[in-house]
């Protein structure tokens, strides 16, 4: 399999190449040249699944045992056999839990499996890197699983001292492995990030620790997520008998990946996109233009996002993998703030596609009323995607799977102001609060945080 850049003027790589770029040289996003085309077989068993979906992918870069391997073993991290288990909310609408994994979220399901692919390629390279990240609280964590114990990568993530919850940083803090470093900056998540971007612009330092990020923009990422579009159908009926799905969504990495397997010839009647207030998704749904807005913090903060990368996937597709009109239209969106779809282009996303925007009262009710008619518990993520699936499902004969992204005990508070219910951590983290922390205070500077960086990562 080859991969080629959204923007049409990278060099085309492999899959090994693709996963180790992240982004395009050209500023653009990797997709594969051609879509596989899915075999009508599957049981719905999670890893016989997996290996089967993803092979045409990394054909070429990753020997088919060592694949098999790697999926077996990313997905044993997973507290149940199911890895996404299934449960029925009401008629023919399901809820696929995704949460199973070591920190409680969907990441888990992508991240797993890209910290080995990484690891094997970069031994296969004879390669290391030091993979630096700044998080807000969620996505730190499922990177810090994804990497440790690598013996290939260091992982230093910086979040900003005293801003993230006890269990988001306990989370991170509390993972004993050698290659993992947590630094606590005496400032807010927007310098973290503004350190990360410095550190990768600093060319001479980026060359000598071998600056590297396992991002949402990484193809590996998205790949890894088409295999639960096609397990769940699988156990719904077959690989091709209708399922739609509705995903709430921040980045479009989720919702794209369910493209992807409709793409492969899963059949997908409906993708439903659900968003919080921070709704420039369903708007560009809605009228064909994609809008820069600012931000509205809410209960369900992996959302709260300005702009979805990976949209830009989307957009190539349609605009039928012409990269240089990509290209244009995201001049055109960073030099004016947006950009417009032809309305032949915007009129072919009706079909297959819909969206809908809900605010925080409506979550809240949402996990109030789910929590009466079937016991389950939602986070407010999760709440996102049942409301968009019960407001967009279209024909009551096609089973609606709406995606949970993020297990209830994660974001315990507003769970318990909707339900009166407070979620307990499932057992493998019970102990979480009691367990010993480790993690660095620096200020926040450039030279000082670089200077750690260079002294704690693994030289061999
Ligand atoms: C990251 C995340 C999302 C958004 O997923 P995208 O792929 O960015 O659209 C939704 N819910 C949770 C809990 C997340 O962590």
């Amino acid at each position: 399999m080859r991969y080629v850049s959204t923007r049409g003027m990278a060099p085309v790589l492999d899959f090994g190449e693709a996963l180790l770029a992240g982004l395009a040289d050209d500023g653009g996003l990797y997709v594969p040249e051609a879509w596989p085309v899915l075999g009508g077989g599957g049981r719905g068993d999670y890893v016989e699944t997996a290996v089967e979906v993803m092979s045409p992918y990394v054909a070429g870069s990753v020997g088919v045992d060592d694949f098999g391997a790697m999926v077996a073993d990313a997905y044993a991290t997973f507290d149940t056999p199911d890895v996404v288990p299934m449960v029925e909310l009401s008629d023919g609408m399901h809820l696929l839990e995704l949460f199973h994994g070591p920190t409680l979220a969907f990441k888990d399901v992508a991240l797993q499996l890209v910290g080995r692919l990484f690891d094997h390629e970069l031994d296969r390279l004879g390669a290391r890197v030091t993979i630096v990240g700044a998080t807000s609280g969620d996505t730190g964590s499922a990177a810090i699983e994804a990497c440790r114990d690598r013996d290939n990568m260091d992982v230093v993530i910086l979040h900003p001292a005293g801003l993230v919850s006890d269990v988001q940083r306990r989370q991170m803090t509390t993972v004993t492995a050698p290659n993992v470093h947590n630094v606590a900056i005496e400032g807010t998540f927007d310098d973290c990030q503004d350190l990360v971007k410095a550190m990768f612009a600093d060319v001479g330092f980026r060359d000598r620790v071998g600056l590297s990020a396992v991002n949402s923009i990484n193809w590996a990422r998205v790949m890894a997520q088409v295999v639960y579009y096609v397990v769940a159908a699988e156990r719904l009926g077959g690989r091709r008998s209708p399922v739609a799905f509705a995903v709430p969504t921040g980045n479009f990495g989720n919702v794209f990946a369910g493209h992807v397997a409709r793409s492969s010839g899963l059949a997908v009647p409906q993708l439903v996109v659900g968003s919080n207030t921070n709704d420039v998704l369903t708007q560009f749904f809605h009228d064909g233009t994609m809008r820069i807005d600012g931000v509205v913090p809410t209960t369900s903060p992996s959302m709260d996002i300005q702009v979805s990368s990976n949209l830009e996937r989307l957009l190539f597709e349609l605009l039928d993998r012409d990269g240089a009109a990509v290209a244009e239209h995201l001049d055109g969106f960073r030099a004016t703030g947006s950009f417009h779809l032809d309305p032949v282009v915007h009129a072919a996303l009706a079909d297959g596609w819909a969206g809908a925007r809900f605010e925080d009262d409506a979550v809240r009710r949402c996990i109030e009323t789910e929590f009466g008619l079937s016991g389950v518990l939602l986070d407010p993520h999760s709440a996102v995607g049942v409301l968009a699936a019960r407001a967009c499902r279209q024909d009551p004969s096609v089973p609606m799977v709406a995606l949970a992204t993020a297990h209830p005990a994660k974001f315990p508070d507003a769970v318990a102001a909707a339900t009166g219910v407070r979620p307990p951590l499932p057992e493998h983290l019970a102990d979480l609060h009691e367990r010993p922390e480790s993690l660095t205070r620096l200020p926040n500077d450039l030279v000082v945080v670089e200077e750690f960086v260079e002294a704690h990562r693994r030289v061999v």
